[in-house]
């Protein structure tokens, strides 16, 4: 029986991209190496691509556009529209509409990649077929009324031809003449924008299926230290879905998010000011929220019970999570609110929080709790 596609229904343009850049990738590149080889410069300049590109989209479209995570300078503006657009996922006003809907409605219909349709619709699926009716991008009004923004908008794909090409098989060219900017079109241009491309996507499909939901479990998005290695530290993906606006994804100091680094890097000189930052107590008080939910889950699970003396700890430690954020909820009436960690108490409190936090996670661990 002939396979029948629904061939109204293909996204034709962003298909041919996506497959042809895939298919360019896994032949004309690996020619190209055993034909001409490949020098440190052609790998510099991979790398170079990537991160410029890579950056632009979690620093720039993502935490600066979509979320308003902090503000910026124009030359910062101007950097990540440009490389962003090298990207090839569309303009800013685009994704940063596809994404906050993606935050709005997460897990339902109207996600844009929704995870519950499955692992392959989230990744790459919504990109390659029209499935729903487009929505109005009504959603980034804010974002229109930047001039840098709709020049962006404007010239989407000669900018994005221009950086993404271009500019990688010219400097090619500089270096090796003809052959070297062959090479830079092919690695740093063509295999580059595939490996952006897919770990973008990996936040819409892994970081909602691989990690822990140490924040909350309201939505699937998870925390995954792995993930955060291929996609600039956006792998902390739970802590992100809670709280949103925030310009950290990884919160902890020692957590590997590279776009939080350069964002700090950047208010250092002068580029960028009014960093987004939920208070630690805040945090905290979601991660006991969530420690005492899932204690509570496990212990309510039938089919796989836990020893008494186990069941005994999990009560335990619920008391005293109970305790914990009743002193807190005391300490915050009796200061109005007002409360920071130079109060000696509130410091010892949320001290004490973050001791029956590890400790919660580590009975968890220890009944075979997943997330
Ligand atoms: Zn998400
Ligand atoms: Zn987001």
């Amino acid at each position: 029986m002939p396979l029948k596609l629904p061939s109204d229904r293909i996204n034709w343009t962003t298909s041919s991209f996506l497959i042809g850049t895939a298919l360019v990738s896994i032949t004309a590149v690996p020619w190209y190496i055993w034909r001409f080889g490949l020098d440190a410069y052609q790998i510099g300049l991979f790398f170079a691509f990537f991160v410029a590109t890579g950056l632009s989209i979690t620093l720039g479209y993502h935490r600066l556009f979509s979320h308003l995570a902090f503000k910026a300078r124009w030359p910062v503006k101007l950097f990540t529209l440009i490389f962003g657009a090298a990207a090839f996922e569309n303009t800013v006003l685009d994704w940063a509409s596809d994404h906050r809907r993606h935050h709005k409605h997460v897990d339902h219909d109207d996600d844009p990649y929704d995870i519950s349709k499955g692992l392959f619709y989230a990744h790459i699926g919504w990109l390659l077929f029209k499935l729903n009716p487009i929505p109005p991008r009504n959603n980034v009004k804010d974002l229109e009324k930047d001039r840098l923004v709709m020049w962006q908008e404007n010239n989407y794909v000669l900018i994005a031809v221009l950086a993404g090409f271009v500019l990688p098989a010219l400097l090619g060219f500089l270096h090796g003449g003809w052959v070297g900017a062959l090479g830079g079109f092919l690695i740093a241009g063509v295999a580059r924008i595939v490996f952006v491309q897919h770990c973008t996507f990996f936040i819409n499909s892994l970081c909602h299926s691989i990690g822990r939901r140490p924040y909350s479990s309201n939505c699937s998005a998870r925390d995954s230290a792995i993930m955060a290695l291929f996609t600039f530290g956006e792998g902390y993906h739970n802590y992100h879905h809670e709280f949103q606006h925030d310009f950290r994804n990884g919160v902890k100091w020692w957590q590997f998010d590279p776009t939080k680094w350069t964002i700090l890097l950047l208010e250092k000189l002068g580029l960028a000011s009014d960093l987004r930052r939920v208070p630690e107590d805040r945090i905290l008080l979601a991660q006991l929220n969530e420690a005492r939910r899932q204690l509570e889950a496990r212990l309510a699970c039938p089919s796989r019970p836990v020893s008494e003396r186990l069941s005994d700890m999990f009560e335990a430690s619920r008391r005293r999570m109970d305790e914990l954020q009743d002193r807190w909820n005391a300490l915050r009436s009796e200061y109005q609110g007002k409360l920071d960690t130079g109060v000696e108490q509130a410091r010892a409190t949320l001290e004490e929080i973050r001791r029956e936090l590890r400790h919660a996670f580590d009975l968890l661990q220890r009944a075979g709790f997943t997330g």
